[in-house]
């Protein structure tokens, strides 16, 4: 992150982050297309690397190289919450449930968006897990508007996933985007209503919820990066970046 300040980002910048964004959203709608069982998270990145290859060759994966990540893709099965990494030697099977995080840049400005997805026949309440997490960002998103406050988005997330018996995970954050992946504000999936920054136009975010089935409690792996929930149940991760506009939310990564 190069300074505190929230950058607020004009119209011409806002078309180009939904061109990133679109960029980011059409990719994982062709992912999400071929997730079956007996396929493996590198086929996943092999098809991403395919669709970029038929693109702009001035996009660029924006998760490869960032602080040595060695993928295009985070790709997180079950009880992995995030920056799962694609290898052959995982092999998806029904019943497991799949998380896709994936980003670009292009032409200076950054699209970033995650989804997650049933893997054949799921548990109901690896079902519930899912749709719920979903409505959280959902949720998140309508809370983006011009004159709420920061955290209102965070405790839009967090109601909504305990409200459900789930829990909201604290170690990682939504953040800015724009010209850099990662940009402030840090936007935590928890928080007081009321609290924090007021929203403006101009403000992009990309919000994130990270939600458990059982405990909020993390750890990362001896690769130093993939973190799993420390009781070894379900997580699920929806992501979108978004434009707050005086319309209202505007969902780049959205198709
Ligand atoms: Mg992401
Ligand atoms: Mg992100």
């Amino acid at each position: 992150m190069k300074s505190a300040a929230i950058i607020l980002r004009t119209d011409a910048e806002i078309k180009k982050l939904r061109e990133s964004n679109l960029i980011v959203a059409e990719v994982l709608e062709v992912l999400k297309g071929i997730v079956e069982p007996g396929i493996t998270t590198m086929d996943l990145e092999r098809a991403c690397v395919k669709e970029l290859k038929k693109r702009d060759n001035k996009v660029k994966a924006a998760f490869k190289g960032y602080r040595g990540f060695p993928a295009c893709l985070c790709t997180s099965v079950n009880e992995e919450v995030v920056h799962g990494m694609p290898t052959d030697k995982k092999v998806l099977k029904n019943g497991d449930i799949l998380s896709v995080d994936f980003g670009v840049e292009y032409n200076g400005y950054y699209g970033d968006s995650a989804f997650t997805v049933p893997v054949g026949d799921v548990s109901d309440e690896a079902k519930k897990l899912m749709d719920v997490t979903s409505r959280c960002l959902e949720v998140a998103i309508e809370t983006a508007i011009v004159g709420n406050r920061l955290y209102d988005i965070s405790n839009a997330v967090q109601t909504l996933a305990e409200g459900n018996g789930f829990s909201v995970v604290k170690a990682f954050v939504g953040h800015g985007i724009g010209t850099e992946l990662h940009e402030p504000p840090q936007i935590p999936n928890f928080g007081e209503k009321g609290r924090g920054i007021r929203l403006k136009e101009g403000m992009v975010f990309a919000i994130e919820p990270m939600i458990n089935l059982g405990t909020d409690d993390i750890k990362v792996l001896g690769d130093g990066w993939t973190a799993v929930t420390s009781d070894g149940k379900l997580s699920a991760h929806f992501e979108h970046s978004i434009a707050i506009t005086a319309d209202g939310p505007y969902v780049l990564s959205r198709l």
